[in-house]
């Protein structure tokens, strides 16, 4: 048994910035404004390692340093192996390039259909509308794009793909991402969720953030209200750690749900962040208590850079493995692979079926016992069930 996690452990506060107004604090400009982005302006509150200050000055060509003042409070100072230090602080590692990984693992370039369009699944369109986020995420899958250190020249061009969407009935699900979405002003969100909800065909619209995250101060009333208008908006953020629920994330997350937006959480497993099971079970905790639903758990992807964060997939599996049937349903993320080259989230999973026979399917539960679950009065599935032989149960 780990300790039961209690709200009074949640951050709050504005820690090293104390001295600030709260006006300013609470001000998601300020908060911008006040990132630290240069090696001077972080070395002022954390002694850098040498291979962080390497990371630092390599960062300009590969993916920008910045950290708003709310996220950098959650770095242990003390400890150069702090969790969220290793999500944000670039290292030396960064500039190391293994033979597995490329600039864009997931293969989105070749599924771009019109410039910020990735049409890969038949009835859903991943749509870039920025490349800049509030912070920066060491792992960034496209760190090709978002923040502009490569010169990729990502311009999001709204008009294009607002076309490509239209002229696309089969396009029924749209997913906002970047980049961050919700660094766009309130006008241009307004405009483009109004946009999308005006196209017939269009069913399903959400986004993909981490703003709530990096900076919860964005998540405004004025905000809410857009989402309220052109609702029911869905919203995955991206959580790692459960030091990253702090009591403003919580704060910011009940405003989104009364507004009528529906949480799932994206997290990427990464090495010495969540890579155990003792901190995945604290963060899934973490994340119901805030009205959100764990959605997936990513692999985390052969982004240039990346080995010195990258795990075993099998540490993966043994993580849900460690969660099904020992905590919540709701609580267990759903485990995926991008395959890279462009293949798509894959799910994988802990074996739970043993064997199947003609005539049964051989099952452990979570506690590694065996149970057996006949097949439909011994018919072998191979000669044809035909549907109204099965009897469907209510799942209750
Ligand atoms: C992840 C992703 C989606 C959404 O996938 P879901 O499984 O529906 O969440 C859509 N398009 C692309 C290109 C993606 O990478
Ligand atoms: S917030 Fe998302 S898009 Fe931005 S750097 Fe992090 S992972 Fe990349």
């Amino acid at each position: 048994m780990y300790p039961r996690d209690t709200k009074d452990r949640w951050f709050q506060g504005q820690g090293l910035w104390s001295h600030v107004p709260e006006s300013d604090w609470k001000n998601w400009k300020w908060q911008l404004k006040n990132r630290l982005t240069s090696v001077e302006q972080v070395e002022k509150y954390l002694e850098l390692t040498p291979q962080e200050r390497a990371g630092c000055y390599f960062s300009g060509r590969k993916l920008a340093l910045a950290i708003t003042p709310y996220f950098f409070n959650l770095i242990d100072r003390d400890d150069p192996n702090c969790p969220i230090r290793r999500q944000i602080i670039p290292r030396e590692e960064e500039m190391e390039t293994a033979p597995e990984e490329l600039l864009d693992p997931v293969g989105e370039e070749g599924s771009m259909a019109v410039k910020g369009i990735v049409h890969r699944y038949p009835d859903r369109v991943l749509f870039l509308v920025t490349d800049r986020c509030a912070s920066y995420c060491r792992y960034c899958t496209r760190s090709r794009l978002v923040s502009n250190a490569q010169d990729y020249n990502f311009h999001p061009e709204f008009e294009s793909g607002l076309a490509y969407i239209e002229s696309h009935p089969e396009i029924r699900d749209v997913l906002l991402s970047g980049g961050d979405p919700l660094l766009l002003s309130d006008r241009k969100l307004d405009y483009l969720l109004g946009r999308l909800r005006a196209i017939p065909h269009v069913e399903f619209i959400r986004i993909g953030s981490r703003i709530p995250v990096f900076l919860p101060q964005r998540i405004t009333p004025e905000l809410c209200e857009i989402f309220k208008k052109h609702g029911p908006i869905w919203m995955s953020i991206h959580v790692n750690h459960p030091r990253e629920c702090t009591e403003e994330l919580r704060q910011a997350t009940e405003r989104l749900s009364y507004a009528g937006v529906p949480l799932g959480n994206q997290s990427v497993l990464l090495k010495g962040v969540n890579d155990n099971v003792e901190t995945m079970k604290s963060l899934v905790h973490r994340l119901l208590m805030m009205r959100v639903r764990p959605y997936y758990l990513y692999q985390c992807d052969l982004i240039t850079g990346s080995a010195h964060l990258r795990t075993d997939v099998r540490t993966g599996i043994e993580l849900i493995n460690q969660l099904r049937g020992h905590t919540t349903g709701y609580a267990i993320p759903q485990y995926v692979i991008d395959a890279p080259g462009g293949g798509g989230k894959v799910p994988i999973n802990p074996e739970y079926v043993k064997k199947i026979t003609d005539s049964e399917v051989v099952l452990r539960n979570f506690q590694g016992k065996t149970y057996r679950y006949p097949l439909v009065n011994g018919v072998p599935v191979a000669s044809g069930v035909r549907p109204e032989e099965v009897s469907v149960g209510c799942p209750g």
